[in-house]
């Protein structure tokens, strides 16, 4: 960094390291982002810089190739009026840095450093703000919400990934935005909720987003769960229990903190009260949650895989495992969530334990003993999907003389059910005989019924 600041001066710039990246360092994070802003214009950085990237031209930003690193080198700019809430109508370029800093979201990110003379730009006093762990609107916060309505949902994320506090002037402002943030893009929505996972306790930003109503905006079915209180597994209401789960689940693996989020989105809607004890029931709740986890991941342009994946977490976050199952219920359970998905169910699931709010280390532990047994038949190399059989789809073709079609399907998954009960039958000549009788039983129905499994009844 200090070596392109140096080119930039000895071609008669000036070059300052700004925004998030200055914050950071404050902070003692280590930084891998760096932004600078020069004086220079577009041109002039790509005249300075053998190897650049054009990416922002138009923002006045350059990306400058450096050693093994890329660096963004933006031009001091203002920004001109925002009518439609989401980007500048036209870009200015400034002369000034104090002049670029205003156009800036926050305090804390206003502020620009040129690291070789070693002056500090500060005119909204981030740096006390930074002490003060305080985030706080540059300027007037209302007039700076309404220009971009992605601000506020920034907000909420730094209050998650910085651990600040929103200051209460800034918070209120929040309100007057909402109709501007509704016109921000679904993908921009989802890149600051995917930001806001990466934070210790990613429930700070949901509770912002709770109280100043931008939850209402993007996910209203998750403020149903406000106020819906359980039954006695359960210290909290179902909101409380959802926050709980997510700060609780590995911040590494942002589909399961989606997961976390979304998996008992169902539970407001399924509530009704058993006759017998009195007390809560949430009957199929991972079913409807599932369904509506899918529209709301297909709404917010979520990719197909991070959709599927967290959609079958929702699906089958109820592990009701207890001792007694058998092996063969191991390998039904393997089956059902498919292989490579038990490890983030695994995760799940205990996040979901030790989000009660209740003494959970013998359900803990139960989990601890799913994992063991599930390794165990992994090692036997049962199989667990129809891909393992020792048969495959042109087998049962040649042996049956039957042409491609769904039945090869509907056979397969029969074949393997048998399978999961008894491994040593995964054998050619055995299936190939089991394949003649499940195929004089099995009516040649084009339907696959979809089984409803009554499972986790008070949960
Ligand atoms: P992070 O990199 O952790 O997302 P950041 O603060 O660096 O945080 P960037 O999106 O990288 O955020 O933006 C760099 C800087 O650009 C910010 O620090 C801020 O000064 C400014 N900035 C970014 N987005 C906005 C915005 N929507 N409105 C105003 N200023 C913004
Ligand atoms: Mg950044």
């Amino acid at each position: 960094v200090l070596e392109l600041c140096s080119e930039l001066e000895r071609a008669g710039h000036r070059a300052w390291v700004v925004g998030g990246c200055i914050r950071d360092v404050l902070r003692g994070e280590t930084v891998s982002d760096w932004d600078l802003a020069t004086s220079a214009e577009p041109r002039e950085v790509m005249r300075v810089f053998r190897r650049t990237v054009p990416t922002g031209i138009q923002h006045g930003t350059v990306t400058v190739l450096w050693k093994d690193g890329a660096y963004e080198v933006t031009t001091l700019r203002g920004e001109g009026a925002y009518s439609d809430g989401r980007r500048p109508d036209e870009v200015r370029f400034v002369r000034s840095i104090e002049d670029d800093l205003a156009r800036r979201d926050f305090t804390v990110n206003a502020i620009a450093y040129d690291p070789l003379s070693g002056e500090v730009v500060d005119p909204y006093g981030g740096l006390v703000d930074i002490d003060g762990r305080i985030l706080r609107a540059v300027g007037e916060a209302e007039r700076r919400f309404s220009e971009d309505g992605l601000r506020i949902l920034r907000a909420a994320r730094f209050v998650a990934t910085l651990e600040f506090e929103l200051e209460p002037v800034t918070e209120a402002a929040i309100e007057g935005a909402l109709p501007t943030f509704r016109k921000v893009s679904a993908e921009r929505v989802q890149q600051e909720w995917m930001k806001a996972f990466k934070a210790r306790t990613p429930s700070r930003a949901f509770e912002v987003m709770r109280r100043t109503g931008m939850l209402e905006v993007t996910m209203p079915e998750l403020l149903e769960q406000v106020g819906c209180e359980q039954n006695h597994h359960h210290a909290y209401d179902v909101w409380k229990h959802t926050m709980e789960c997510l700060d609780a689940s590995p911040v590494a693996k942002p589909s399961i903190r989606l997961a976390a989020l979304l998996h008992d989105v169902g539970k407001p809607r399924t509530r009704a009260r058993s006759e017998k004890t009195g007390e809560y029931t949430f009957y199929h709740h991972e079913q409807l949650g599932a369904d509506m986890a899918d529209r709301w991941l297909k709404a917010y342009r979520f990719g197909n895989d991070v959709r599927d994946e967290v959609v079958a977490l929702v699906r089958h976050h109820l592990v009701c495992y207890s001792a007694e199952w058998t092996d063969a219920a191991v390998r039904r359970f393997v089956k059902r969530v498919e292989p490579s998905r038990v490890p983030a169910l695994l995760s799940l699931a205990r996040a979901d334990v030790r989000a009660k709010g209740k003494p959970v280390d013998p359900e803990l532990a139960l989990l601890d003993e799913l994992e063991a047994r599930v390794a165990k038949v992994a090692g036997e190399n049962a199989a667990l999907s129809t891909t393992d059989l020792a048969i495959d789809g042109g087998d049962v073709m040649r042996h049956l003389g039957i042409a491609p079609s769904r039945r090869i399907g509907v056979l397969l998954e029969a074949l393997l059910e048998r399978v999961l009960e008894n491994p040593q039958e995964n054998v050619a000549e055995r299936l190939l005989l089991l394949l003649e009788q499940l195929h004089r039983e099995i009516p040649e129905t084009p339907a696959s019924p979809r089984v409803r499994k009554p499972q986790g009844e008070t949960e």
